[in-house]
């Protein structure tokens, strides 16, 4: 019965030889994978071993072992940053485009906001990092994997503009699977928009930091998330505009290992630097003391 079990999951057992007393059994990564029980662990994709979960949670949802950055909640990710009790969220009274009549669009929306008890798929506002005012977005990849509609590409131009308009640097985390298909080509629209409204701050000579976290695709990473004076990125983000296979298939070549990963974008210098999550409010204060 175990030998049926363990070949079904393409295990091997190894026969006792003379050299060894006992049988051993070699169980591949699919067969660990689903051998414990994933309310305690995690199966870790960075070190490919089981790790307790709640050391994982602990440690802002980084693998203590191998470093490897798991998706932190957009809430957290604003705690996280910005000083207790300083952020004040823009109040915004938006409601959501459905140009293509697309379907079963704004009912998944509404599944989101009471999955998420968010009403979009971004968090913007003003608060300090370490006393130093400063604007802050930050994206829900848990909210229709905080793709950019018209909602969210007028709340980050708001942002952008409120900044310029108050003098204040801005913050924007990206997490992001692209533009809102749903929305068609209001949703590309929103690239133009917010570079556009970046510009005003380039004007003023106000620093825009982008932070990239996994992942930024799409439509967000061609146009903001890519327009930072500064960019940094977590460890082990998936950063790139289309798919591998689509480039694969489109130019017609392999693509090289880590490609769209953030080590491999700071070897090619398209990011500024790669940042540990526990150093990147750090790293971010150092920043904005600078300038
Ligand atoms: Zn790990």
């Amino acid at each position: 019965m175990i030998k049926k079990f363990l070949s079904s999951n393409e295990s091997s057992i190894k026969k006792i030889t003379k050299d060894n007393k006992y049988v051993t059994v070699t169980l591949n990564n699919k067969f660990k994978e689903n051998s414990v029980d994933d309310r305690f662990w995690i199966y870790c994709k960075g070190c490919k071993d089981h790790v307790f979960k709640k050391d994982i949670e602990e440690n802002l949802n980084v693998c203590p072992k191998c470093n490897t950055h798991y998706k932190l909640k957009a809430r957290d990710r604003v705690d996280l940053l910005i000083d207790k009790d300083s952020f004040k969220e823009f109040e915004f009274d938006l409601s959501i485009q459905d140009p293509l009549k697309f379907p079963d669009y704004i009912e998944k929306i509404n599944s989101y906001k009471e999955k998420t008890k968010e009403e979009e798929g971004i968090i913007c506002g003003v608060g300090t990092v370490n006393s130093i005012n400063t604007v802050l977005c930050v994206m829900n990849p848990d909210f229709m994997m905080g793709s950019m509609g018209s909602v969210v590409g007028d709340k980050i131009t708001y942002s952008i503009e409120y900044a310029a308009d108050n003098n204040l640097p801005i913050i924007i985390c990206t997490a992001s699977g692209g533009a809102r298909m749903q929305e068609g080509m209001i949703s590309l629209m929103q690239m133009a928009k917010t570079s556009q409204a970046l510009s005003k701050l380039d004007d003023k000579h106000l620093p825009y930091i982008t932070i990239l976290t996994d992942p930024t695709t799409g439509g967000v990473t061609a146009s903001f998330a890519m327009l930072g004076d500064i960019i940094l990125s977590e460890p082990n983000t998936l950063i790139g505009f289309a798919g591998p296979r689509v480039i694969e298939q489109t130019i017609n070549q392999k693509l090289p290992e880590g490609f769209q990963t953030a080590e491999f974008l700071l070897e090619h210098g398209f990011i500024d630097i790669i940042v540990n999550r526990e150093n990147m409010k750090d790293m971010i204060f150092n920043i904005l003391s600078l300038h």
